[in-house]
């Protein structure tokens, strides 16, 4: 017990400050790609021919992604990566030293940095940050990738300080559900933000699916929708969730929840990291709001903020007005007895 003490005196606080601070820590997301523009359409075609998951198209020179389909192989963000899309999945591998490769060029593990919370960031010079030189696709080191459907919204403003979150595995490949088991934990810890993770439908505000919904799981996810008081609000986590992903459709799934349950916040990563899963029950709790034409979010309270000050502001005023009604009610009545003093002089 000493020892435990003495540990974390000696370590500090490692949890996250996430909403409060971005996050910046090395490990916190693989990132992803970005729209890119390349120097002629050839290299623009060849990356999109990059893509095993057909995430990528090409207009002219401008590549762009369907994030629904993007599997974060890597692929479309090195140089190092072969240009041979019929290798598809099978191809990638990864050897006991923990270092991946992907058909038959390898990715330098030096190029990878990983930290204790066990995801991995791609650095600039993996990424190749000058990339319309390179033939590789733009990469953002982002986190905050949740957004909402095209008919999902936030839950009412009384749920903002909690929520209640019930998750299904609706047929994960592990890897999701990893992500998803990591918010509890020490350095994501959702707790202090209210949220908790409950057993039972019945309690639950939010319902965290993860997986392209196997067909045994189809009444699963059915009766637990069913059994959520509502309001209530569905959020896919993964690709395979949001459209299927390498899995669906198929004899043994579907393609995505959305088949059999209203989907309100999506989730897109393979799988997305824990920072990306909180980003979307903030967006849920409307704790985060979306800035319109723009891809980032800012905290709900800074729209308040204003709207404070306002109060403040009026409040001001009134008191001000109120002490000016003071003063001129004392002038009033200085003036009163003035006039009380000079009628009492003319009838002497
Ligand atoms: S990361 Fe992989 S799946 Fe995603 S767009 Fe690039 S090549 Fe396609
Ligand atoms: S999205 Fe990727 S990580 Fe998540 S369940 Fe599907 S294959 Fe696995």
């Amino acid at each position: 017990m000493t020892k435990w003490l003495w540990t974390g005196i000696k370590t500090g606080k490692k949890t996250t400050a996430y909403p409060v601070t971005q996050e910046t820590a090395c490990g916190v997301s693989p990132g992803r790609p970005a729209v890119t523009e390349f120097d002629d359409e050839d290299k623009a075609r060849a990356v999109v021919n990059r893509c095993p998951a057909g995430a990528l198209h090409s207009i002219k020179n401008r590549v762009e992604i369907n994030r629904d389909n993007c599997l974060n192989c890597l692929r479309c963000g090195s140089n190092d990566i072969i240009d041979d899309r019929s290798s598809g999945f099978d191809s990638i591998c990864s050897d006991s030293t923990g270092s991946g490769s992907i058909g038959s060029a390898s990715v330098d593990s030096d190029s990878i940095c990983s930290d204790s919370t066990g995801s991995a960031f791609v650095d600039s010079d993996f990424t190749g940050a000058d990339s319309k030189d390179s033939g590789s696709m733009r990469w953002e080191n982002s986190y905050e990738w949740a957004e909402f459907n095209k008919t999902g919204h936030s839950l009412r403003k009384s749920f903002s300080g909690s929520l209640n979150i019930r998750i299904l595995d609706a047929g994960a490949c592990g890897a999701c559900m990893g992500e998803i088991k990591q918010i509890t934990g020490p350095y994501y810890n959702i707790h202090r933000l209210g949220f908790f993770i409950t057993p039972t439908p019945r309690m639950a505000d939010i319902l965290l699916v993860a997986g392209p919904l196997t067909e045994h799981m189809v009444d699963a996810l059915k009766k637990t929708w069913d059994a959520m008081p509502a309001p209530r609000r569905v959020i896919a986590v993964g690709t395979c969730a949001i459209s299927g992903g390498p899995f669906g459709s198929g004899f043994a799934s579907k393609k995505g929840i959305e088949q059999v349950v209203p989907v309100d916040i999506k989730i897109p990563g393979c799988p997305p990291p824990p920072l990306a899963i909180i980003h979307a029950l903030l967006l849920a709790s409307g704790r985060l709001k979306k800035i319109p034409g723009q891809e980032k979010t800012i905290p709900a309270q800074e729209k308040t903020i204003p709207v404070q000050e306002n109060k403040i502001a009026d409040k001001g005023k009134m008191l001000a007005e109120q002490k000016e009604n003071k003063t001129g009610q004392k002038k009033n009545k200085a003036g009163q007895e003035t006039k009380i003093a000079e009628k009492g002089k003319n009838i002497k």
